[in-house]
Parts: structure tokens; sequence; C-alpha cells
């Protein structure tokens, strides 16, 4: 064979490599770019398909009825340390040593050792930035640009965490970075009324700039936590007032995410995820949300504080307007993502499992996870409950709950309360109100059974956040 003609062979090959590739693309995208919308302290009758009053969120909803909503969706934990530690590593808070909420004296933050959803998309390719807020270390070793983001705009941790909030007046002035560098030393009420504005503009501009690549987008707003804040166009927008607004800003800036895409014409090759990180601090009163039919809010392991408004949105892939009634949790997306994208899991174990089929509204499709466990850093015991199908049982454990609701960005009165070992039946009594433990005696041996490995594998001890160095009960694998 002459030169030439080998010349043209490989001319041949390549063009069939080509027109394979496209065909490749046309058939479906291969690596969706991922964009994740989280929330903080947004309840889960905060979203207008959910039950919302008082306000409206034409875009969510747009969004749910162009892909899929669940109605059993939970985050892993009630407060927000632990639930973005488990959203970026697929595992329990208390695997990865991250159980309890940070804050700007804790010397603590992700290990280096966990892989985060920015690393292992980072791996194949992605370009990946985080806009809002962290809260999961605040020194240099713990910051986004150390777990796998390419670029960070945000705070460190909770937007209370400030000198400027009724109960939060011994805390330093509040920074803003971007990167690694301090850009605002001390973040003010007019920089907080521009938040969720500002990293939703930050988000858009990145999609722009990196159009042809793939991408991954963690939208982290620190609202609706308080203190609440909006920007002047949307000051006195809802009838429910300050959090009606806040709400429907959040909701703009979903509206604007989702547009850039389809004018991008990325719609197709993008999926894009929303859900809050915990339940509403109901303590504020009107400055908090509604966990509508749900029992309780933030800081409680009942329903009401860890169950959250959950949408999935992929044109093409996810059928519109579907609704999955399975449970599911954050801790799965990391999994789900890795299949869709071909990022590599960990070597060691995690915690969450593939629920594609669930997303993608397999008519069979059940829950991969024969059960979820509710942890909370307070007490002896922080394994407080255990959700399998539709039962749910709690251990005996006290919990927040409300005497008097607070006003005008004030927190009210908490008390005490204490459950005694309760089972409770989702499909029949989504309030949690009657207790069936001494009807279902094989249901609770059952759940207790699960509970007891969860403790073995994952523990269920009091960890002693600040007093045992950078990462104290290390990465837990099971005895
Ligand atoms: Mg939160």
């Amino acid at each position: 064979m002459t030169k030439g003609r080998h010349v043209c062979a490989l001319f041949a090959v390549l063009i069939v490599i080509c027109l394979a590739a496209r065909q490749g693309a046309a058939d479906g995208p291969e690596r969706p770019n991922v964009v994740i919308i989280f929330t903080d302290d947004q309840g889960y009758g905060d979203v207008g398909v959910y039950g919302a009053r008082g306000f409206e969120t034409p875009h969510l909803d747009q969004m749910a009825a162009e892909g899929v909503r669940f109605t059993e969706f939970y985050a892993a934990s009630p407060v927000c340390t632990p639930s973005r530690a488990a959203l970026l590593t697929g595992s329990y808070p208390i695997r990865v040593g991250l159980p309890n909420v940070l804050g700007p004296g804790s010397d603590i933050g992700m290990s280096a050792d966990e892989l985060t959803l920015a690393e292992m998309l980072k791996a194949e390719g992605y370009a990946t930035a985080i806009y809002g807020k962290w809260h999961l270390g605040h020194h240099p070793e713990f910051l986004p640009t150390r777990h796998g983001f390419d670029e960070f705009h945000g705070i460190p941790y909770s937007n209370d965490m400030w000198p400027y909030h009724p109960t939060a007046d011994h805390f330093p002035d509040l920074p803003l970075f971007e990167g690694e560098e301090v850009v605002n030393a001390a973040v003010q009420a007019d920089d907080q009324k521009q938040f969720t504005k500002e990293f939703t503009e930050r988000a858009v501009a990145f999609i722009e700039a990196h159009r042809d690549e793939p991408f991954f987008v963690y939208l982290a707003h620190p609202m609706p936590h308080v203190p609440l804040y909006v920007s002047e166009a949307f000051e006195g927008v809802s009838e429910l007032g300050l959090y009606g607004d806040v709400i429907m800003e959040i909701d703009w800036s979903v509206g604007q995410i989702l547009e850039t895409l389809r004018d991008l014409e990325l719609d197709e090759q993008t999926l894009v995820l929303f859900a809050s990180d915990n339940g509403p601090w109901l303590v504020y009163g009107d400055h908090a949300g509604s966990s509508g039919p749900l029992r309780e809010g933030k800081h409680t392991t009942w329903d009401g504080g860890t169950r959250v408004p959950f949408i999935a949105w992929y044109p093409g892939q996810i059928p519109a307007g579907a609704v999955c009634r399975e449970p599911a949790m954050t801790i799965d997306l990391m999994p789900t993502i890795a299949g869709l994208t071909g990022g590599a899991l960990p070597e060691h174990p995690i915690d969450g499992k593939d629920i594609w089929p669930l997303l993608r509204g397999d008519d069979e499709a059940r829950t991969p996870q024969e059960a979820y466990f509710f942890y909370h850093g307070q007490g002896n015991r922080v394994l407080q409950a255990v959700r399998s199908g539709h039962w749910k049982l709690h251990f005996p454990h006290g919990y927040h709950t409300v005497v008097e609701p607070g006003t005008d960005g004030q927190p009210g009165e908490a008390t005490q309360g204490e459950t005694p070992l309760a089972l409770f039946d989702l499909k029949n009594d989504l309030a949690q109100q009657t207790n069936l433990a001494s009807v279902y005696p094989a249901v609770v041996e059952r759940l207790e059974a699960l509970a007891d490995e969860a403790r073995v594998e994952l523990g269920d001890a009091r960890l002693d956040m600040e007093g045992a160095g950078v990462r104290p009960p290390g990465r837990i694998d099971g005895e």
C-alpha cells in the first residue's frame, strides 16, 4: 500500500469515528451537565406544587411539570452542615465525620479523604463551580477549591453567623469568598439583599462560559435561612410577606437557570436537581417556612425536619409531569450522577444507591434502599429513626418543639419534647400522629433489626465534634 493510500484509509477511519460520535450525541447526551440548586431551610410545603400558600413559584411548578417531583424525598439530616456533607459525598454525615453544624469557631471540615461529587466530576473533565453557601469548613484546607470546585463565590457558613442577627451577636464578621480569597471581610445587610440575585447571575455566567464543555454547578442559596433578605425587585411581591418574597426570588433564580439552558440549547443535555437542605426553622414563625402536612421542622428527625421538596429536570430523559412516591435521599444523588456521567465512585464504602430508574419514571421502579436512617447529633444515641417502605420507627428521643412562634426575624420560644418508641404508617398518617408500635410488633422488630445493622456499620454514639481534632471520628467503615 502506498503512503497516499495509508493517509486516505486513516481519514476514512476518522470520518467513521466522527460520524459515530455525532450519532451517539444525537441519540441522547451521554454525559449530561449537572446543576444542583440547593436551598436552605425551605420547607416541604414551600413550593406551589407542594401546596404553598401566600406566594407563587411558577418556575418551580413549571420545572415539576416538565420533570419529576418526589413526594418522599429526604435530606440526610435536619441541619445544614451534615445535610450538605451527605449531598456531596453520597454518605450519611456520621460516616464522614460531620454529624453537627460547623461555625466560625470550628476547627474541622470536610476531610481530604472523602471524594466529593465535584471531585468525581472534575476527574471526568467537568468544569465545576459552587455559588452560595459552603458550610463544610472555613479554614483554607476545607474550602470548596480543595474539594473539586474550580470556582467558589459565596459564604463559608450560615448567613446568621454574623454579628447582626438577633441571636448571634457573639459572632465575628461574615466573610464573602472568591476562590480562597476573602473579597468582603464584613458582609452587611445590603450585601445579603443581593445574595440570591448575585449567586444566580454567577451561575448563569458560568454556564454560558462553559457551554461547550461538560459542567457541574452547585447553586447553594443561603436563603431562606434567617435572616431573610431579598433584592429590591422582590420586596413585597408576595401576599405572605418577606418569607414569601424570598421564595419568589429563589423561584426566579430557578427560572433563570432553566431559561439559560434552553437559550443555549443545553436543556436536553443537562440534569437539573432542586432540593432543600432541611425543613423549616419553625421557631422563627413568620420568617420560617412550612412543612405542609408533616410533623415539626428543622432540628428534628420528624418528617417535617428532613422530608424536602425534590424536583429533577432533564428534558428528553425524564418524563414530563411525573410524580415519584418512593422514598429516596440526598445520599443517592452522587451514585445516580456517577451512573449518568461515567464518574468513578470512591473505593471506600458510601451509603447512597443509584435512583436513576426512579428519576426516569419507570413504573416498576422501587427504591433500592431497604431502609433510610435518621441521625441527629443530640443526646447519647443519635440514631433517632429508621424508615423502611411506608413504616417509620422513632426510637425514644428528645426534640425541639415550638411553644410560641417568633415574629419579624426574632425567634420565639421552644421547648424539648420527648417521644417514646413510636411506629408510624406514613401512607395513612403523614402527620405522624398515631403510634402503632403496640399494634404491629413484628414491624417494630424488623425495623429495630435494620437499625441494629446501621449501629454496627455507622455507630450510634454522641460524637465530640470540637474536642477531638480535625476529624474527630474519622471515616466509619463498619466494624
Ligand atoms: Mg439548612
